[in-house]
């Protein structure tokens, strides 16, 4: 299991299985929806809902 901060609100994120670049998760705590950005480790960037993918 793996465990990664959220950048919203610092709270923990716990991944049941291993997650994958660019996976979507919800913050249990906060309710953000948060992108994998880096797995090793495991780093967490809020999701942007529409723009600036691209970039
Ligand atoms: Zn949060």
């Amino acid at each position: 299991m793996l465990n990664a901060e959220c950048p919203e609100c610092g709270g923990t994120i716990t991944f049941q299985s291993s997650p994958l670049l660019q996976e979507l998760v919800k913050c249990a705590g906060c309710g953000k929806d948060l992108q994998v950005t880096s797995l090793d480790p495991v780093e967490l960037a809020a999701a942007e809902q529409e723009a600036e993918w691209g970039q």
